[in-house]
């Protein structure tokens, strides 16, 4: 197996020529500076904690916060963020949490910490959405475009996002990670179906199984020889860098063509340790793309978007979806209107890179799947011309007219 460089782009760099960084070995990439919030966390409440623990992806899960009385150590909660009736549980890693606590404005503080809105029921909101359950023909499994599917190993993240679309399905306790029979049952499907060319791996987060456990599944369905491609979805690398390491990537490496999607909110997110897990899993040869939800008071302004794009890219991630909110029970406090998807992406059409646009779609409730939406761009047409707005507001003709 071909050795993996580590070769990573160092955000906090003042020096353009010197962002990149070299590193030999993991332990050496373990001596890496820790982004400036988590260093002073890390040494306000875990001051005998080691780098190397604090590095570990295993100490991170140990020792990630699952309750109110363990956050009210870290932080004075607010009274809206007191909720008896959690729908979905509460987790968050520390490494995350030195990232919420640290930042004043507090966009990742939504996004993670539980509150009373939860609770209430607005309109149109369902416990599946996307009537995923209605498409599963075997556990684990939601089969619903002919020639892929969406296979669920996991009901268990790292950190549980508040805004989750399976949040009916995250579960502590309920993780099939050590279920194989659930697993092989899934997999039988697979191998049953011809026509199933594309196998996206999902959850839950499937970065939170154990390499083995993640290779069984990989290796299981690189061997159906129907299967062209295998996708992750993953949130680990904005809340779990410490996860994605040499070892991981060179067993991913394995099992090409492989893709992932991966979740991001917030420029926040993209600290050095981010950037580096994705450029870990970069150099490994996986294209990286971005999906992001648009939410309320996170990161549903142009400039917050644009400023998270411009960071994917860099760390190597093509943003690939930005997604409207799906409306599970308790998530009106996160929905925008649709117009507010559609201002944001005039807003970065023609005023950045094409490569930082992603495409904006609603997941159709009741299963229609993604639907892209754009900003009304095509204005008028008569039978010579049609009339395009561009992004400066200006209108444009285009000849249109087909010679006999
Ligand atoms: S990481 Fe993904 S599956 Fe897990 S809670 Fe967040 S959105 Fe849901």
């Amino acid at each position: 197996m071909e050795k993996i460089n580590f070769k990573f782009f160092d955000q906090n760099s003042e020096d353009p020529l010197g962002k990149i960084k070299d590193f030999e070995s993991i332990e050496d990439m373990n001596r890496y500076e820790l982004n400036e919030l988590s260093k002073a966390f890390l040494k306000k409440y875990f001051p005998d904690v080691s780098l190397n623990q604090w590095n570990d992806w295993k100490w991170q899960l140990k020792n990630s916060i699952t309750s109110y009385s363990e956050l009210s150590n870290f932080l004075d909660l607010e009274d809206e963020e007191l909720s008896n009736n959690l729908n979905i549980p509460l987790r968050i890693t520390p490494y995350y949490l030195s990232l919420i606590i640290g930042k004043n404005k507090g966009h990742l503080r939504k996004t993670a910490i539980p509150s009373i809105f939860e609770t209430l029921e607005s309109f149109g909101e369902e416990e599946d959405p996307l009537a995923e359950d209605n498409s599963s023909p075997v556990p684990g499994i939601v089969h619903r475009y002919p020639d892929r599917v969406l296979f669920l190993v996991t009901t268990f993240c790292s950190t549980y996002c508040r805004y989750c679309t399976r949040s009916r399905l995250l579960s502590e306790e309920k993780t099939i990670d050590s279920d194989k029979n659930k697993w092989d049952a899934a997999l039988e499907y697979i191998r049953n179906n011809s026509n199933i060319r594309d196998v996206l791996i999902s959850g839950g987060d499937p970065l939170t199984l154990s390499n083995q456990n993640l290779e069984y599944l990989l290796s299981k369905i690189r061997h159906i020889e129907h299967v062209e491609i295998i996708r992750i979805g993953t949130k680990v690398p904005a809340v779990l860098p410490q996860r994605v390491d040499a070892e991981l990537a060179n067993m991913l490496s394995k099992y090409h063509p492989l893709f992932m999607s991966l979740h991001f909110s917030h420029p926040d997110e993209l600290t050095p340790e981010s950037a580096r897990a994705c450029e870990t899993l970069a150099n490994a040869g996986i294209p990286l793309g971005s999906q992001t939800v648009l939410l309320k008071g996170v990161n549903d302004e142009i400039d917050t978007m644009k400023k998270l794009m411009h960071k994917l890219l860099m760390a190597r991630v093509k943003p690939y979806y930005l997604y409207q909110c799906d409306p599970i029970p308790g998530s009106s406090h996160f929905r925008t209107l649709v117009e507010k998807g559609l201002e944001i992406m005039s807003g970065l059409r023609g005023h950045t890179s094409g490569y930082a646009i992603p495409s904006f779609v609603i997941d159709a409730p009741g299963g229609g799947g993604k639907i892209p939406l754009l900003p009304k761009y095509l204005q008028d047409k008569d039978e010579n011309y049609i009339y395009l707005k561009n992004y400066r507001g200006k209108i444009y003709r285009y000849p249109n007219k087909e010679e006999k």
